[in-house]
């Protein structure tokens, strides 16, 4: 650090120099992140709560009521208006949290999760940290193959993962068989609808056709949803919803030290964002579930509308019709990496995968960037 400090004016200066390096969403040069602009409204209100910390909940009641009611609004979307939870930094820690409850809650050595094998890289490091091993069934046309799950089950099966929207392709695993083996084996269901969370209801109060993924299905006992992704809030914005507290009691986190007394929350991370839950309350009361469906659809209509102008394209393979707002492709006659790299060159920020390049059509996307995206990617 600097001995004396600059004037406002010359950090701004510095300041903006540097971050004019940054890709921002509104260059709408961003087809690869499952992140978005967050909502004018919400990026308003959380610049007004800068100081909140929800890691000492005690000091923060009002804070702390509307995070139980976020939870609430998200639950009743879920199917289940009494689900119990809270707002964390991203579907990374509420993913790390549903499987540390499992653990403590199950508490026997050799404890093993089943979960599909395109299940995202957060299982991974939970694994790694709770020393719990993974059992990753192989996916048939991007689903999870339920047929070979049964096999996997033992008495070490402590938790079974589902996927609404996942990372390489935005499919949904077929959760009301997932939830039937749940039920019939009586292991609990844990449902990543990181990505789908905020979308899938909403189309499937429309004309989708979307299978229920939900607490409505007997067998799910969590599900994530992150609203930092399709619910536009500003980063970071994941929820954690349980079932039941059941598993919860389990997550002794007592600290007695917080200057507003001792309120233990059942989350990873210590001092956290608080504008986060209140961003995300006046969010969901502003837009309503009215907002959150135009959203929803304007993103697949440009999806559809990306899909057709990418078909149109020869040389071109599009892995999967989109369910969600989210295409892979790929081009026969180069490999995934060199495609990547000659599209990033072009200024682009696209994901690829192993099998494809992957599109991910968020709210910050419009019409004109898709046109300039194909003019790019057919030039
Ligand atoms: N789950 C799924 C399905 C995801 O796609 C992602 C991120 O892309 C995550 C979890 C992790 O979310 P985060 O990056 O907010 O930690």
């Amino acid at each position: 650090m600097r001995n004396h400090g600059l004037s406002q004016k010359d950090v701004n200066d510095k300041l903006t120099r540097i971050i004019k390096k940054d890709t921002n969403f509104n260059s709408g040069k961003i087809f690869g992140s499952m992140c978005t602009a967050p909502h004018y409204f919400s990026q308003k209100i959380y610049s007004k709560y800068l100081e909140k910390n929800i890691g000492d909940p005690g000091l923060i009641l009002g804070t702390q009521k509307l995070e139980n009611d976020s939870i609430h609004m998200i639950g009743s979307l879920l199917s289940h208006p009494g689900a119990i939870g809270s707002v964390v930094s991203g579907g990374t820690e509420a993913n790390v949290i549903a499987l540390w409850a499992a653990r403590n809650y199950f508490n026997i050595s050799n404890a093993e999760v089943i979960l599909p094998s395109h299940s995202h890289h957060s299982f991974n490091k939970a694994a790694n940290i709770l020393g719990i091993k993974l059992i990753k069934i192989p996916s048939k046309n991007g689903i999870i193959d339920v047929n070979l799950i049964e096999k996997k089950i033992t008495r070490n099966t402590i938790l079974m993962i589902g996927v609404a929207g996942n990372t390489p392709l935005g499919l949904i695993d077929p959760i009301n068989e997932l939830s039937d083996l749940a039920i019939k084996f009586s292991i609990p269901l844990h449902i990543d609808a990181s990505f789908g969370g905020f979308i899938i209801p909403f189309l499937r109060k429309s004309k989708y056709k979307i299978p229920e993924f939900d607490f409505s299905l007997p067998g799910v006992y969590s599900i994530v949803v992150d609203p930092h992704k399709m619910g536009m809030a500003p980063i970071p914005s994941s929820c954690i919803l349980f079932r039941n507290n059941k598993f919860l009691n389990s997550l002794s986190n007592n600290i007695n030290y917080l200057s507003g007394g001792k309120k233990p929350r059942k989350t990873l991370l210590g001092t956290s964002p608080g504008a986060s839950i209140i961003s995300l309350w006046a969010l969901m009361n502003f837009l309503g579930q009215d907002g959150y469906s135009k959203i929803a659809l304007r993103c697949m209509k440009n999806t559809q509308y990306l899909y057709e102008k990418l078909n149109t394209i020869s040389g071109i393979d599009i892995v999967q019709k989109p369910v969600l707002n989210i295409i892979g492709f790929k081009f026969r006659k180069i490999s995934n990496q060199s495609l990547a790299k000659k599209i990033r060159k072009k200024g682009w920020a696209i994901s690829v995968f192993p099998t494809h390049i992957r599109l991910v059509i968020m709210p910050h996307i419009n019409r004109q960037h898709i046109d300039n995206f194909i003019d790019s990617l057919s030039s």
